[in-house]
């Protein structure tokens, strides 16, 4: 495309501290979030008459944690095709050339509040255990495709006033789970799994959530113990020890809707499910497949949902990748060109750029039992 007719597509416009320079079909651009990346605006897009949500990341390529997950969050988008994982919708960079790339856009689909938000509202069992399932579902086809996210955390789930949720991005690569501690990120690390935290090294962040988990759950057994390798045995072995509390007393009925018999019975297996669920020792933990047919959960169970055929991922060392700055920016500018070509033909993910599938009759019938709207943003 010619660099006139390309410069005439865009307009730029200041967003908090951010500008951003997008194509013209979107409008009314609006800061409704911000993450590690960069900023997130909802916008209206002209030419599909729907609203959207577009993330810049600036530079994504100027570091290798950056450049690491920018390219891993493209590649992943692309080739992840399913309901409760953020469907990619258009990808787009303002520059012309690799020479003067910066700056990269993803236009995704628009979703309500983060379960940040959906977390201070009291909700029935209903909607929690509807939200727990779709998080199983996506979850369970990231692992479908080898993906583990490895840092799932409220901010990175998303919901609609429908009650239907996305997980919004793919997590920490592998490599990037150790390399996390030398960026300047504050990242949240309350959520993260004992293993994962044990695995980490141990800045104050590291004993301080250590510490939160083994006065809670207990002072881990000495089987688990074994399976440490010796110096991540030796810090725990110091630590001090903790019976830790039963699961009524962490999670009494207060906590959950408990006022009928019905609700007394479902407090009773969302009791169940989380003392499966908050096992130190991963081996012993319930499994993603063993949830979903745990009775608070498997209400919902829908074969097409739980089951969908998992997506191939197109570049097998995506965790594994280590460039220069150089590289990654031709790296990434090339998934960027590749993405711009193919909207083109209104695909991006191998499937005409339309969220149509919503539109399923069981979904329809499960969001009529759920009923109206629960909360707005
Ligand atoms: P991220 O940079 O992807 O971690 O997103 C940061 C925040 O922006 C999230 O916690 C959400 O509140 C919001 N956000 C990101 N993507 C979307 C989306 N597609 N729809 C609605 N809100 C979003």
């Amino acid at each position: 495309m010619n660099r006139n007719k390309r410069e005439k597509e865009y307009y730029s416009i200041d967003v908090g501290d951010s500008t951003f320079m997008v194509l013209k079909r979107y409008q009314n651009l609006r800061p409704i979030g911000s993450g590690a990346q960069g900023i997130v605006c909802s916008a209206y897009d002209h030419n599909f008459e729907r609203n959207v949500a577009i993330k810049k990341l600036s530079r994504p390529f100027q570091n290798q944690t950056h450049a690491k997950r920018a390219y891993r969050e493209l590649v992943l988008m692309k080739c992840v095709n399913h309901k409760n994982i953020i469907g990619l919708l258009n990808v787009f960079t303002p520059q012309k050339t690799l020479e003067e790339f910066q700056d990269v856009y993803l236009v995704m689909e628009l979703m309500d509040a983060n379960l940040c938000q959906v977390i201070q509202m009291e909700l029935d069992h209903e909607r929690l255990s509807y939200l727990l399932y779709q998080m199983l579902c996506g979850i369970k086809h990231l692992h479908a495709a080898g993906i583990i996210h490895r840092d799932l955390k409220p901010s990175n789930i998303v919901v609609k006033s429908d009650c239907t949720l996305k997980i919004l991005d793919f997590g920490l690569a592998r490599t990037a789970a150790t390399g996390l501690l030398m960026t300047p990120y504050v990242v949240t690390r309350y959520y993260r799994a004992p293993e994962v935290i044990l695995g980490m090294g141990y800045q104050a962040n590291d004993i301080d959530q250590w510490n939160k988990v083994i006065e809670q759950l207990g002072t881990p057994s000495q089987e688990f113990l074994m399976k440490l390798n010796q110096s991540v045995r030796t810090y725990v072995e110091n630590r001090p020890r903790y019976a830790g509390y039963t699961f009524e007393k962490l999670f009494p009925d207060v906590l959950f809707p408990a006022d009928s018999e019905n609700n007394k019975l479902k407090a009773s297996q969302a009791r169940d499910l989380l003392c499966k669920m908050l096992v130190i020792d991963a081996s012993k933990r319930i499994s993603v497949d063993e949830a979903l047919k745990h009775p608070y959960i498997n209400v919902w169970y829908d074969p097409t949902e739980v089951e969908a055929p998992p997506p191939a991922i197109t570049d097998k060392q995506l965790d594994e990748r280590e460039h220069t700055v150089d590289e990654w920016k031709e790296l990434i500018y090339k998934e960027v060109f590749d993405c711009e070509e193919r909207t083109k033909n209104g695909v991006v993910r191998g499937q005409p750029a339309s969220i149509g599938e919503w539109s399923s009759s069981s979904v329809r019938e499960r969001l009529r039992c759920i009923g109206c709207s629960w909360f707005c943003r």
